[in-house]
């Protein structure tokens, strides 16, 4: 009897402990749960030390290889879409990346893309830490979650757009170089039915944070992300103030594909004589101090969190 009990009782703390410990745990993590904003951080950090990163800048070609580095540890098919813009500038080099995800043989296989771009100003010292920045380290994090998450029945996309900025001003043909071309290829290949939606971030890192309901992206789309923050917890940093705002999901959104700008676009003090998206906008003072983990957390668990509901329906 005491012999047997003591055999019951090794056996239950064994038990026990593969239960309880870490390493035991074989569940596989959600994918907004394998989003790891600290590296996200890194990321950013890594890329806002690289300086400018206007089309043909060193600082761009080390960021292109950056990416091109973390796509191929994290097993993705790796594509270009490359051009020669014709600009106010002249003639410049145009090089989007796309890290292609959980590709299935169906031809007809649903995509979800993320996207962001990874090119600043060219505006002598502006370094972009959240303006181009935060957006790149944000899915370069996402190229880790997804290589180590469960497979998406969705195939997903991450681009990293270029050439975003205007060379002048957003007017005409001027800026979204990239994702212009891109989106047009999309549509005249049909690739762009496939798409259930195209989310873009932009300005995400903003320690301050306060995601805007850009006026013109989908609104049911919008709804997955309301969804998504609430159910973990982040329903207060989003849609809490409206703006209309011309950025890569424009042409997305002309293509006939559902699309939502994920953009805080309040940088810094606002008011008379500031720039309309904040005073740290499109200047010199975008900066890492001005940029922050928890806020490409709260950022990066929700959207991944929205690619698992618009998952969880196809
Ligand atoms: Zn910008």
């Amino acid at each position: 009897m005491r012999r047997s009990s003591v055999v019951i009782f090794v056996a239950l703390a064994a038990a026990f402990l593969v239960v309880a410990s870490p390493r035991a745990v074989s569940a596989p993590l959600a994918l907004h749960d394998a989003f790891n904003a600290r590296q996200a951080f890194t990321y950013t950090s890594t890329v806002a030390g690289y300086g400018e990163r206007w089309p043909g800048s060193p600082g761009h070609q080390r960021t292109e290889a950056l990416i091109r580095r973390v796509l191929q540890r994290d097993g993705a098919t790796l594509t270009a879409d490359r051009f020669t813009a014709t600009t106010p500038r002249g003639p410049l080099p145009v090089d989007t990346l796309i890290g292609t995800f959980n590709a299935s043989a169906d031809p007809a296989q649903g995509i979800v893309i993320l996207a962001g771009h990874y090119d600043t100003l060219f505006t002598k010292g502006f370094i972009g830490a959240n303006d181009g920045g935060s957006s790149t380290g944000m899915l370069l994090a996402f190229a880790d979650a997804l290589a180590h998450a469960p497979k998406t029945r969705l195939q997903v996309r991450l681009v990293w757009t270029d050439l975003e900025e205007a060379i002048n001003a957003f007017t005409g043909d001027d800026g979204l170089y990239g994702s212009r071309h891109l989106a047009q290829k999309l549509a005249a290949d049909g690739t762009a039915r496939r798409v259930r939606a195209f989310f873009l971030l932009d300005m995400i890192g903003d320690a301050d944070l306060g995601v805007a309901r850009e006026t013109a992206s989908t609104r049911w789309l919008q709804d997955f992300i309301t969804k998504a923050a609430g159910d973990l917890g982040y329903g207060r940093f989003f849609f809490q103030y409206g703006v209309g705002i011309i950025d890569d999901h424009v042409p997305f959104l002309r293509a006939g594909i559902p699309a939502v700008d994920v953009v805080d676009a309040r940088y810094g003090a606002m008011g008379p004589g500031l720039d309309g998206m904040g005073a740290w906008h499109h200047s010199t003072a975008d900066t890492m101090d001005k940029v922050s983990a928890r806020s490409l957390e709260i950022v990066g668990r929700t959207m991944l969190r929205t690619v698992e509901l618009l998952d969880a329906k196809e």
